[in-house]
């Protein structure tokens, strides 16, 4: 039987998280208008906020960061076209394949390399000669954080010149972009630890970003699409087409807005946080842990520790942790997680590798 006062700790996602009082707040003061007639002050607010932040001329407002990777794709490729792409990357693999269903626009996905990035050497090979045989390349996809892990700020470049230096589009999925730029900060970085100004030498390397406020940000729903006018003109057309076009959806913008305003720097609080659970789990026989570069901790469990892989999910769901994976687990840390929650965690996973 569970006892009434079981500690809950989900750890499945950092989308879980709850709108904090002040988010509330935020939300019920926000001015709203129509935001189809580009009516609603605080969508318009949010979207020349989060242009300004990350240095483009203009940005679109989102339910979803799906649709905004989808209006992205469409907006930078036509019929026929194909964008190159990671297996593992969320606008290939995790997206119900949408670019190719909606848009006829074929995926090139490459494999990884361990770091997360796409080989400069792979990414020119599958470019496409002008040749009626082949679909016209015309956009490279990345995506950072990707999986948790900081893309090297050097090989960013690299590719996203040899994509310019090919005529490829550049579109950078930066659901996580803030994760990256607090993780990129750490480091030194090139402004002496700005997240902020990491955050926007990130997004400069590329023409669109895609940035979701679901996720370590804390807010309840919504991304946005960052790029040039041009570029946003067309992708709001495909929003339209999508059903994304929202009405008073500036109660969703003012979360955004106040996420964006208070809950960037405190990333640094969920980094750390998953550095203690991966330095705990390190300890348990049977697993393996990749050390985090941001709130993502991937766990493989081997011998002994994956012949008993089914027990451990009830194991420690039975307790109020909830957790994703079976012989690789992914725990993910948030706003809603505090250093309380994580020693929890440890301790019934100590519990359970006793047993
Ligand atoms: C969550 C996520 C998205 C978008 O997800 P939605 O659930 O559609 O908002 C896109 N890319 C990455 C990397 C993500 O983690």
């Amino acid at each position: 039987m569970k006892p009434a006062n079981i500690m809950r700790v989900d750890l499945r996602s950092d989308t879980v998280t709850q709108p904090t009082p002040a988010m509330r707040a935020a939300m019920l003061a926000a001015p709203l208008g129509d935001d189809v007639f580009a009516g609603d002050p605080s969508v318009n607010a949010l979207q020349e906020k989060i242009a300004a932040l990350l240095g483009f001329e203009a940005a679109l407002f989102m339910p979803t960061g799906t649709q905004s990777n989808l209006c992205a794709i469409l907006a930078h490729c036509q019929r026929g076209d194909e964008y190159i792409v990671g297996q593992f990357a969320h606008c290939y693999r995790w997206e119900g394949g949408g670019a190719a269903v909606l848009g006829s626009v074929q995926p090139q996905p490459l494999n990884h390399q361990s770091d997360g990035s796409l080989l400069l050497a792979d990414i020119e090979a599958a470019i496409k000669p002008d040749d009626a045989h082949f679909a016209r390349t015309r956009l490279l996809a990345l995506e950072n954080t990707l999986g948790g892990k900081l893309l090297p700020f050097d090989y960013v470049q690299q590719a996203t010149e040899l994509a310019r230096a090919k005529g490829l589009s550049r579109h950078l999925d930066g659901a996580r972009i803030f994760n990256a730029a607090v993780a990129q900060a750490a480091t030194g970085g090139a402004n002496g630890g700005d997240v902020f100004l990491e955050a926007r030498r990130i997004a400069q390397c590329f023409d669109s970003v895609s940035v979701c406020f679901s996720k370590g940000l804390g807010a309840p729903v919504g991304s946005v699409l960052c790029g040039s006018r041009e570029f946003l003109a067309r992708a709001h057309r495909i929003r339209k087409m999508a059903g994304g076009g929202m009405r008073q959806s500036g109660l969703l913008a003012a979360a955004a807005s106040y996420a964006l305003d208070h809950h960037v720097l405190r990333l640094a609080d969920d980094h750390a946080l998953a550095q203690r659970l991966a330095d705990g789990l390190r300890d348990l026989p049977g697993l393996v842990v990749e050390t985090p570069q941001s709130n993502i901790v991937f766990v493989d469990l081997v011998d002994e520790a994956r012949a008993r892989a089914d027990e451990l999910i009830p194991f420690l769901a039975a307790r109020g942790i909830l957790v994703t994976g079976l012989y690789r687990l992914r725990f993910v840390t948030h706003l809603d997680l505090d250093a309380a929650g994580i020693a929890y965690t440890l301790a019934v996973m100590r519990e359970f590798f006793r047993a």
